[in-house]
């Protein structure tokens, strides 16, 4: 699903030489699953009753490994009822999005992305199912999965997939795989761990709608500074913009992240979650 979002080969090297020989990481089912949740988040205003909002958040608690297959099939079942005698074609696709997130399938769980498209009443006249994408959702999807041509890491070492793991490695060809490095280590140990606290404070003291509280992700990025991290990318995102370069221009410029959902890629880098 992702594929689409690969930029051409000659915008890849001008801003990211390599970009294109670096092995790719792949989406894994609990972002893919992540990431359809946070859509359905999206139209949260649209979902009043609370059997579709609980099947959204046992879907997200089921990517976390936190919910059964079974919990999952009831809270689907239990949101079966929601699907008919909406007044309107916005309500009924905002039911069957909360719905499909709730299959146990990730494939299944990704078609509430595009019932929450529609759920919007955008038009998708001239795209092709697989391709189009609301501008809300680009932002979703830049914040679960980030930039798949620059993975920050902590430390400042460049991140690479390496097997199902991650590795830090310097530019002496130093490796270390993500949980060991000893540059990033320093940093979480820093304060007795201090932001592994608030990053987990982060992800399960959320706001009433489900985004992570940006007053929290602002104080992890000024314990991070101050921890030693001075990993731009990182440090943006969790103030509040990602860099990224203007395809007509070529200029870097920065754009509001967010809202960050369950599956933020900085938090998930902290967090120790892929
Ligand atoms: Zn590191
Ligand atoms: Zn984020």
């Amino acid at each position: 699903m992702l594929a689409f979002l690969r930029p051409t080969p000659e915008y890849l090297a001008q801003h990211y030489p390599g970009g294109l020989a670096a092995p790719m990481p792949r989406a894994s089912d609990r972002k893919l699953r992540l990431f359809a949740c946070a859509c359905v988040r999206s139209i949260w205003e649209r979902l009043a009753d609370p059997r579709s909002r609980n099947a959204v958040e046992v879907a997200e608690r089921f990517g976390d490994g936190e919910a059964t297959e079974r919990d999952l099939e009831v809270a689907r079942i239990t949101a079966d009822p929601l699907l008919v005698g909406k007044p309107t074609e916005g309500l009924r696709n905002a039911a069957y999005a909360a719905w499909c997130s709730a299959f146990r399938e990730t494939n299944h769980a990704l078609r509430a992305r595009i019932h929450a498209f529609d759920a919007t009443g955008a038009s998708r006249r001239g795209m092709a199912l697989e391709l189009y994408l609301s501008q809300p959702q680009a932002a979703l999807l830049r914040d679960i999965f980030g930039n798949p041509f620059h993975q920050p890491t902590p430390c400042g070492m460049t991140r690479k997939p390496f097997h199902n793991q991650f590795a830090h490695v310097d530019a002496n060809g130093g490796f270390w795989l993500e949980a060991e490095c000893p540059a990033c280590r320093p940093i979480l140990a820093f304060r007795d761990g201090l932001i592994p606290k608030l990053v987990i404070r982060a992800y399960t003291d959320r706001l009433p709608d489900g985004r992570l509280d940006p007053e929290v992700l602002c104080v992890i990025a000024d314990t991070l500074e101050e921890a030693g991290c001075s990993e731009a990318s990182i440090l943006e995102h969790l103030r509040g913009t990602d860099r990224c370069p203007s395809p007509d221009t070529g200029v870097w410029w920065h754009r509001p992240t967010g809202p960050h959902f369950r599956g933020c890629h900085v938090i998930d880098l902290l967090l120790g979650k892929s």
